[in-house]
């Protein structure tokens, strides 16, 4: 069994960019610019967002946050994205969701200029994906393709069970992984809360990626020896064997799954680390107009 190292990996791809951010710099050219919009205090968004801003910071990156209250509402925050799309200045920005209730996120999504969206969220660059031309991608099932392609793992022809469907991780990554292209060329089996037999279905995986959200839910015996195993899950249980008095869990229980795994990736320490160095990539790809030429 090899452990997926998304630490050792993200801090790879981390300082490949701190090196190009330089190359920018000594050419003369200016650093990319990534700017945040955070709406509220949701505990969990002010850690992701603060994880991107020095993200921003170790790689040379400049970076700009902008906070409202909980009750701002959507005329303003359209507002500012449309400033952000005309500020020629930010290369790509972001809207970190989930918005409060009165405000549609499908509205401020498609608001954003595609060619700034580097969350890969607007439906332009979701259907760019489909049609396998230059497209941002979604953080998450970038960082998982990566991770595919720095470990030199075999897709082709493998039949890959991907469980979850959300727009953010499962759709994009099985799209991803049945495409015409390394990583990619698998037989891909999208499940999700309606699928019947899904241990079945997972015993069947040569890969499976783990996306639902339920901490521990891939057991050894839904597992097939040799699988590779991504999981994305991260759930934060209590605990009392840490100080913090909480940890967290994965969707795919470690200790016994590993054990049959050619590959796993580990939580903490797998995917979630590869998500903003992804964004990252997105923001310099922005920068030097390589999607939208
Ligand atoms: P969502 O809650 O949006 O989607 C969960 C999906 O899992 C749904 O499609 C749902 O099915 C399916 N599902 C739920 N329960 C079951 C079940 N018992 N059997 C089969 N399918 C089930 O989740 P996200 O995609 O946003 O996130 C999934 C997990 O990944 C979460 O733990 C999240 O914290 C984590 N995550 C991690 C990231 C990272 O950086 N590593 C980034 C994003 C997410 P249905 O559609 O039928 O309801």
């Amino acid at each position: 069994m090899q452990l997926i190292d998304g630490k050792k990996i993200a801090s790879e791809i981390k300082s490949e960019i701190a090196l190009e951010v330089e190359q920018l710099k000594q050419q003369g050219k200016k650093a990319p610019h990534l700017a945040a919009v955070l709406v509220g205090h949701d505990g969990a968004s002010e850690t992701y967002v603060a994880g991107k801003v020095r993200a921003c910071e170790e790689v040379g990156f400049k970076s700009t946050l902008i906070r409202y209250e909980e009750d701002v509402d959507e005329a303003t925050l359209l507002n500012t994205v449309s400033d952000l799309n005309n500020n020629d200045d930010i290369d790509g920005f972001i809207v970190q969701l989930p918005l409060p209730r009165h405000i549609s996120e499908a509205k401020i999504i498609e608001a954003i200029d595609p060619r700034k969206d580097v969350d890969g969220f607007h439906p332009v660059n979701i259907g760019r994906l489909v049609l396998g031309m230059p497209a941002f991608v979604s953080a998450t099932p970038a960082g998982i393709m990566e991770l595919l392609r720095r470990y030199k793992i075999e897709t082709s022809g493998k039949n890959c069970v991907v469980v979850g469907r959300s727009n953010i991780v499962g759709k994009p990554i099985s799209i991803l992984l049945s495409q015409k292209a390394y990583p990619g060329d698998a037989t891909v089996t999208l499940c999700h809360s309606r699928t019947k037999n899904l241990g079945e279905v997972l015993r069947s995986a040569d890969i499976i990626v783990a996306a639902l959200g339920k901490p521990e839910f891939v057991r050894a015996d839904m597992v097939k020896e040799g699988a590779v195993v991504i999981d994305v899950g991260i759930t934060r249980v209590k605990s009392d064997q840490t100080k913090s008095g909480w940890k967290l869990l994965g969707d795919v229980k470690f200790d016994e799954v590993a054990p049959k795994c050619s590959f796993i990736t580990p939580v903490p320490g797998g995917v979630g680390l590869m998500t903003i160095v992804s964004l990252l990539r997105n923001t310099l790809k922005a920068s030097r107009k390589e999607i939208y030429t």
